[in-house]
C-alpha cells in the first residue's frame, strides 16, 4: 500500500476510535494534516477549540504563529506533516493525561513508522517528553532543550528530534519571541544541512 493509502487508514480508525474518554466530547478527530512525502514533521500537544471544530491541527491562533516559525525554518505547511500527540480535544483545553497519551500514541507512532521522516519537531513539553523518551534519551523540561537535536541512528538512517517550545507559548510570553524565533532560524540550518 502506498504511504498516503496507509495514512488514510489510521485517520479512519482515529475518526472510530473510543480507546480513550476524549472520544465523548470531541466535535471532531485530529489525525493529522499535510503531506505524507516528507522528510519533516511535526507533533503538537492536543487540538484545541478551532481544530476540534475544524478536524484540522493547529488552525487557531497558535497555528498562524506557528506558519511564520515555520517559514523563517524555509518550511511550508504544505510540504510537511503536522499531527499531535492526542488526536482528540482534551475538553477546555486541559493538559493530556497519561492515561490518554498511552492510549492514543500508537496511532503516532505508526505515523511516524509510515513516514519515515529525517526530523520531528516536537513542539512543546509533551510531544518533546513522549518523542524523547521513545528515542531513548532522557526527557527534560522544555525550558532546558528547546532548539537543541537529538539524533538517533537506526536501519533506515539517521533521526533527529528537535524540541522547541509551543508556539502559543508567545501567545502568553510575547517577550518569548525572540528566543523562540532564533531556536527555528537555527533549526533552517540543521534542515538545509540534513535535507540537501
Ligand atoms: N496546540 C497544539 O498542540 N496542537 C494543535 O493542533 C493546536 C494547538
Ligand atoms: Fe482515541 Fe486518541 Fe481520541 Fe483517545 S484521544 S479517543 S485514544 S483517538
Amino acid at each position: 500500500m502506498d504511504k498516503r493509502e496507509l495514512i488514510k487508514k489510521i485517520e479512519e480508525e482515529v475518526s472510530n476510535c473510543r480507546k480513550c474518554s476524549l472520544w465523548a466530547t470531541r466535535k471532531n478527530p485530529v489525525p493529522g494534516s499535510g503531506s505524507v512525502y516528507t522528510s519533516v514533521m511535526l507533533v503538537g500537544e492536543a487540538p484545541g477549540f478551532h481544530e476540534d471544530l475544524q478536524g484540522r491541527p493547529f488552525v487557531g491562533a497558535a497555528g498562524k504563529y506557528l506558519d511564520q516559525l515555520l517559514s523563517i525554518a524555509g518550511l511550508k505547511r504544505e510540504n510537511v506533516y503536522i499531527t499531535n500527540v492526542l488526536k482528540c480535544r482534551p475538553p477546555g483545553n486541559r493538559e493530556p493525561q497519561p492515561n490518554e497519551i498511552k492510549a492514543c500514541t500508537p496511532y503516532l507512532d505508526r505515523q511516524i513508522e509510515i513516514i519515515e521522516p529525517k526530523v520531528i519537531i516536537a513542539l512543546g513539553n509533551y510531544a518533546a517528553s513522549y518523542l524523547l523518551e521513545k528515542y531513548g534519551f532522557k526527557p527534560a523540561s522544555i525550558g532546558r532543550i528547546h532548539g537543541k537535536p537529538f539524533r538517533t541512528y537506526s536501519l533506515l538512517g539517521e533521526l533527529i528530534i528537535v524540541p522547541m517550545y509551543h508556539p502559543a507559548t508567545a501567545l502568553y510570553k510575547p517577550y518569548m519571541k525572540e528566543e523562540i524565533e532564533r531556536d527555528w532560524l537555527t533549526l533552517s540550518k540543521l534542515l538545509k544541512e540534513v535535507l540537501r
